[in-house]
């Protein structure tokens, strides 16, 4: 049995491990990777498993050396190890808040397929080392994974090609900082250092969203919509629903796409 963080993780372990794993998930659907606490059958649920996929996600600073410690013989695995993370952006007319924000770490490196190329690579590596029976398996899968990650990729570049250098747009939890370096997008946040944005501060980012022209917000199921929904208004543009943390992970992902595709026009 194998452990990861998030619900997309086990997506990428069951591409790779197939029949051959069983996974568990330790953030609950619904429940938000950023302030999770592990529920005491979880941690007794780890005494069974062979590999922990860790993520980088923030509940694991307080919570990964307690994980371990539950198991010393279970593997546990830094997945994200070799992915150079980019700093947690903030609105940028808030100048002090984005000074000290630049030290926070953009976690959520799951939601570019470039990156999921690295994830699975440092998964696959750890499934032989446990597992060194069923090398061809684990290799027969992770080479299908990759294929599908690259038709996957290509899409996605497509959907964006010719929209132009820069295309913006707001989302309240900014979970999609990696998806758009990946196809030349740039994400505003609304959530300024994990807080709603005060009245003053949602005045100038309607400011601002009209000024570029901004037509798209992206909200997320974790997080309240209200402040998203209120800009939308503003400016007339629409709320795109994106959820970060889908269990179908590739289909979720070009649902996105083609949604913001479709709000750009
Ligand atoms: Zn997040």
């Amino acid at each position: 049995m194998v452990f990861v963080s998030i619900l997309p993780q086990k997506y990428f372990a069951e591409k790779i491990g197939g029949d051959l794993v069983d996974v568990s998930v330790m953030v609950e659907p619904g429940a938000n990777p950023h302030t999770y606490e592990p529920k005491p059958k979880q941690m007794v649920a780890l005494a069974k498993a062979n590999i922990y996929f860790a993520i980088g996600v923030p509940f694991e600073t307080t919570w990964l050396e307690k994980i371990a410690a539950t198991n010393p013989k279970m593997l546990v695995v830094h997945t994200d190890a070799g992915i150079k993370k980019i700093p947690m952006k903030t609105h940028h007319q808030e100048s002090e808040l984005e000074h000290d924000h630049h030290s926070i770490k953009d976690p959520h490196v799951w939601l570019s397929p470039p990156l999921v190329i690295t994830l699975a690579g440092n998964m696959l590596k750890a499934f032989l080392r446990v597992d060194p029976a069923h090398r061809s398996i684990y290799e027969k899968n992770y080479n299908s994974f990759m294929k599908e990650l690259v038709v996957l990729d290509g899409e996605i570049r497509a959907t964006f090609k010719g929209k132009g250098k820069d295309v913006e747009f707001m989302v309240f939890h900014p979970a999609w900082g990696y998806f758009a370096q990946a196809y030349g997008l740039e994400q505003i946040p609304i959530e300024l250092e994990g807080k709603q944005p005060k009245a003053a501060q949602l005045q100038s980012l309607i400011q601002y969203a009209k000024e570029r022209g901004i037509k798209v917000i992206f909200a997320q199921p974790q997080f309240s919509r209200q402040a998203a929904q209120a800009i939308a208004d503003s400016i007339g543009g629409q709320i795109v629903f994106a959820d970060p943390l889908a269990a179908d992970w590739e289909r979720n992902l070009r649902q996105v796409a083609s949604k913001f595709k479709a709000a750009l026009k």
